[in-house]
């Protein structure tokens, strides 16, 4: 089996995810897939579209996605994400808003033997946030392949389900176990959180998952931002990925 890249959460930064892009051919890997939210708190949705478009074997949409073309309520969100998601709705093309009209929440690769949905594999629509093993525990019974690959906290985590109860949290990377399932958030490629302001993206071949980290020019982004008109709170915390 080839080795392939699962990215997640882009959130319009472009010169994160030309970053990735460029790690993951420099690895020779052909195959991306995408776990959603390419839009909402970044300044270059149109082309990072484009981009997912042109290069993802499979792609779904996150929470951002389908707040910017109306599918899910944002009632949840904080003020600063909202003024995003309406700076989004103002700046991407009708064709664009029409592409991610065809996005679906949750797509299976059986040839990969895995699952890639945005938060969790439970209850897809409801945004909730995987961040327990208990809460793990639950998820694992709602899908049937190896491997879920998903996204949304933008913090890089790879859960080891051994059977019997016996869970692990890896976070770096692991070697596959033959006897194990597995669920992987690849963290942020656009906007991380977990104190790495480095884009975040995974690697699956044969033998391992593996958690990459690329920097990228975040400067730049911030700059676009900035003259975009976005709130400052979201330029600044690209700076401590938190
Ligand atoms: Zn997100």
């Amino acid at each position: 089996m080839t080795a392939y890249a699962v990215i997640s959460d882009v959130h319009a930064n472009l010169h994160a995810l030309e970053a990735v892009i460029k790690d993951i051919e420099g690895r020779g890997i052909e195959e991306i897939y995408f776990s959603g939210d390419i839009v909402g708190y970044g300044p270059r949705p149109n082309e990072c579209l484009d981009i997912i478009l042109e290069r993802c074997k499979i792609l779904i949409a996150g929470n951002h996605d389908w707040a910017v073309i109306g599918y899910t309520d944002t009632e949840y969100f904080n003020d600063n994400a909202l003024f995003a998601v309406e700076w989004t709705r103002d700046h991407l093309t009708d064709k664009h808003m029409d592409d991610i009209r065809e996005f679906k929440l949750f797509k299976s690769d059986p040839a990969r033997n895995a699952l890639f949905v945005h938060a969790t594999p439970k209850d897809p629509d409801s945004w909730d946030y995987l961040f327990s093993l208990t809460n793990a525990a639950i998820n694992f019974r709602s899908f049937n392949q190896k491997f879920c690959f998903i996204g949304h906290s933008h913090t890089p985590v790879i859960i080891e389900n051994a059977g019997q109860g016996k869970m692990s949290a890896i976070w770096t990377s692991t070697i596959i176990q033959e006897t194990c399932r597995y669920i992987v958030n690849v963290g942020s490629v656009g906007q991380p959180r977990d104190g790495d302001p480095r884009a975040s993206y995974a690697v699956v071949d044969n033998s391992k998952i593996e958690i990459i980290r690329v920097p990228y020019d975040i400067q730049q982004t911030q700059m676009e931002m900035f003259e975009a008109g976005l709130p400052a709170r979201l330029i600044e915390r690209l700076s401590f990925g938190q």
